[in-house]
């Protein structure tokens, strides 16, 4: 998915920031995206995505901040331009219900000023599976289908860069593992934008992860360095052979007591050892500790616990 080097960025954005009077949609949100990459954002409701993608499509004026597309700034004469360069698929797809799928393809590649119109559908229909309902009126296809035609009017005009606001949202497992395989085919030709709120679809698809929590920018980070974090947490459970309260074990930070186990998590391994002794000069007796898994559910949970 990652791209070569390039002299200048797909994509790039520089404190973009919104702000609503006193509300802060979004504080300031940074990065630099290459060709072919594929940037998530992920955060609960509410966190600044789809103000950011907004932002970044030029659908919302940003309070403060740049966008750059490949090198050049966008500016008020050149938003046309930039927004002919980006496919958007917002949160509620503006679909035509009454529409066939076809006739719908056809005017939004007609808006978007494009020649070859037919040519561009038939490769949309083809890449987003949707050629064997090109006459369906849209309003008659499963949920699924209409996302996938809401992909299907984002990429029509071939844009280098797609931004989906919550691709898999309401879908069913079957229909968002489809809706996955196809983003990633669309990733070896464009640079992606995805958001969402569920980790495990950013490791699937991502290569870079923005986590974004009310407005704030809580973490940059490539999967690599986010799988490699995961790695360098270590969860223990250690079972004590009465229960105990947290008040009994005053030294003992950021942990969760459940009766007589005890879950914490350790920067360090040799941590472990210094934490026993501890509990046992309280006059606990410690029966077991075991290592647990820290998955990337729990990255995520812990980078939103750490604002
Ligand atoms: P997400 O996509 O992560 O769910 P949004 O970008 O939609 O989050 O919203 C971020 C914040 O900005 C929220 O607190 C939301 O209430 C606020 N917000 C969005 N649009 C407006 C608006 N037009 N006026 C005031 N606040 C807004």
């Amino acid at each position: 998915m990652a791209g070569i080097s390039y002299a200048f960025y797909m994509l790039e954005a520089k404190d973009l920031a919104k702000h609503y009077g006193k509300i802060i949609a979004l504080e300031s949100l940074s990065f630099q995206l290459q060709k072919g990459e594929v940037l998530g954002l992920l955060g609960p409701n509410g966190a600044g995505k789809s103000t950011a993608m907004r932002m970044i499509c030029g659908t919302l004026s940003a309070t403060s901040g740049e966008v750059f597309f490949m090198g050049e700034k966008r500016s008020a004469s050149s938003l046309d331009q930039a927004k002919s360069a980006i496919g958007y698929l917002p949160e509620n797809a503006p679909l035509y219900m009454d529409m066939d799928v076809e006739s719908y393809l056809c005017f939004c590649a007609e808006i978007k000023g494009k020649q070859d119109i037919k040519k561009l559908v038939s490769i949309a229909l083809q890449k987003c599976g949707l050629e064997e309902v090109r006459r369906k009126n849209i309003q008659l296809l499963s949920k699924g289908y209409k996302q996938r035609v809401g992909i299907a009017q984002a990429i029509v005009h071939n844009p280098k860069i797609i931004v989906l606001d919550e691709p898999t949202i309401g879908l069913d497992p079957k229909q968002v593992s489809e809706i996955r395989q196809l983003i990633r085919n669309l990733a070896s030709e464009a640079t992606i934008i995805i958001s969402s709120h569920i980790l495990t679809e950013m490791q699937m698809l991502c290569d870079r992860v923005i986590v974004l929590n009310k407005g704030k920018v809580l973490a940059n980070k490539s999967m690599q360095e986010l799988n490699q974090m995961m790695q360098e947490k270590y969860r223990y459970e250690i079972t004590l052979k009465h229960p105990v309260k947290e008040q009994d074990l005053p030294q003992l930070k950021n942990l969760d007591i459940l009766g007589n186990k005890i879950l914490f998590d350790l920067k360090e391994e040799e941590e472990l050892n210094a934490t026993l002794k501890y509990l046992i000069d309280a006059n606990q007796i410690v029966v077991s500790a075991k290592k647990q898994d820290f998955d990337l559910e729990d990255a995520y949970l812990s980078i939103l616990g750490e604002q």
